[in-house]
C-alpha cells in the first residue's frame, strides 16, 4: 500500500472519533513526507531536532510540526519558531526554557507534559508527583509564553493488550485528575496524547484524542528509531 492509501485507511477509520493523527515521519525524508502532504496529511512528528528543522525548511509552511522526542534545552531555539506542539515536555527545566525561547520569537507554544506510564527503565517522562509539582510551581505560575494543552505517553514496548490497556487507563485517569485539579475552566487542555501504529486501537477505547502513527503510515524504518 503507498503512502496515500494508508493514510485513507485512517482517515476513514477515524472519522467522527474526535482523534488527530499525527503522522510520524521521523527518519523518512522530505519526499515521502511530501507524498503525505499531497495525500492532505498536515500534521506531522518528529523527534530529531535536526531533521524536524531541515524538513520544516523545505516542505510547505502550512504543515504543523509536533516534537514527540527527548528535547534538550540547549535544543530548543531551533524549533521555538514554528513548532506547533512539543509534546514531549519532561521537566520544568525544559518548560522554562520553552517559555524562554517563545518569548523571544514573540509566541505562546503549546505543550504537552510527557508522563512516563510504561514499566521499562528507557523511557523519558514525569511521573504523576512530578507532574503535579511542575503545575503548582511558582515557575510554571509565571509562564506566558507557553500553554499546557494536555498529556502525552508512551506504552510499554511488546507488552500484551491487558498490560498497554492498564497504561492508557492510568494515564487517561492522571489526565482527568489533572484536568479537573488545575484546569477546570480551561477548555484548551483537552488532549490526550497516546497510541501508535501497535496499539492506537487501544488507545481510542481508553480516550486518546491524539494517535502518533509512523511505520503502519510510512512502512517499516530501515533505521532503528532510538528509544523515545
Ligand atoms: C516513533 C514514535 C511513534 C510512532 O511509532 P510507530 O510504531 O512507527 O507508529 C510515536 N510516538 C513516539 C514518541 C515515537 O518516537
Amino acid at each position: 500500500m503507498s503512502i496515500a492509501d494508508n493514510l485513507l485507511k485512517y482517515k476513514k477509520e477515524l472519522e467522527g472519533e474526535g482523534v488527530e493523527l499525527i503522522a510520524v515521519s521521523k527518519f523518512n525524508n522530505a519526499t515521502a513526507v511530501q507524498e503525505a502532504y499531497d495525500a492532505g496529511q498536515r500534521i506531522f512528528g518528529e523527534n530529531i531536532v535536526q531533521e524536524l528543522v531541515e524538513k520544516q525548511e523545505t516542505l510547505p509552511k502550512d504543515i504543523q510540526w509536533h516534537m514527540i522526542g527527548h528535547l534538550q534545552t540547549n535544543k530548543v531555539k531551533y524549533i521555538a519558531p514554528f513548532i506547533s506542539l512539543i509534546q514531549s515536555v519532561d521537566s520544568l527545566k525544559l518548560l522554562i526554557e520553552i517559555n524562554k525561547q517563545a518569548l523571544k520569537n514573540k509566541r505562546v507554544i503549546d505543550c504537552l507534559l510527557q508522563i512516563y506510564i510504561a514499566d521499562e527503565e528507557t523511557k523519558f517522562g514525569l511521573d504523576h508527583a512530578e507532574a503535579v509539582e511542575l503545575l503548582m510551581s511558582e515557575e510554571y505560575l509565571a509562564m506566558e509564553n507557553i500553554r499546557i494543552t494536555g498529556l502525552m505517553g508512551i506504552a510499554s514496548n511488546q507488552a500484551s493488550d491487558k498490560q498497554t490497556k492498564d497504561e492508557f487507563q492510568e494515564l487517561k485517569v492522571l489526565f482527568d485528575g489533572i484536568k479537573v485539579s488545575f484546569f477546570r475552566k480551561i477548555d484548551t487542555f483537552k488532549e490526550l496524547s497516546m497510541g501508535m501504529s501497535g496499539d492506537y486501537k487501544l488507545a481510542i477505547e481508553e480516550g486518546s484524542t491524539m494517535i502518533r502513527v509512523g511505520s503502519s503510515i510510512f512502512g517499516t524504518r530501515k533505521i532503528k528509531a532510538p528509544k523515545a
